[in-house]
């Protein structure tokens, strides 16, 4: 029988909501908002409303990956704001304009091979350090052949 897609999120997610028992004690756990941390490029980032489930007996903490995913979508944009740092795209047209690939920024700045990639696409951010390295890059004339020399 086909069912429509609602339906089925719907109920899906009935069942992990249910499935859901602690996993120290057993317990039912209750879906909360809330304060937590997350490390953001070594730094412990607050995210104050973040949904997660928590056990009412043992204060056991458990994430959903809808719930890890907004948190780290959340602890990111905090980062973000606190440092002022490029965007997503910000990033991606200053490396268009200078027609480099992502792989070719990342040798050049000597990152690995998908961390261009994972700052364009929002899933990591910049240290502040490199964001003052990738304004130096789009306004510095010269700075790209600067460290085209110096790449390894
Ligand atoms: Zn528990």
């Amino acid at each position: 029988m086909k069912t429509t897609s609602r339906s089925v999120q719907r109920a899906r997610r009935g069942a992990v909501l249910s499935d859901h028992a602690c996993p120290e004690c057993g317990t039912p756990m209750k879906e909360r908002r809330g304060k937590l941390r997350l490390p953001v490029n070594g730094e412990e980032i607050t995210v104050p409303e973040a949904t997660h489930l928590i056990c009412p007996r043992c204060h056991e903490v458990l994430l959903r990956s809808d719930d890890a995913r907004r948190l780290r979508r959340g602890a990111l944009e905090i980062y973000r704001a606190k440092y002022g740092l490029l965007s997503a795209d910000d990033i991606r047209s200053i490396r268009e304009r200078l027609d480099l690939t992502q792989a070719e920024l990342a040798h050049l700045l000597r990152l690995g091979g998908n961390t261009i990639s994972r700052w364009e696409s929002a899933r990591n951010v910049q240290t502040a350090s490199m964001d003052m390295l990738l304004r130096m890059i789009r306004d510095l004339p010269g700075s790209l052949d600067y460290l085209r020399k110096h790449a390894a």
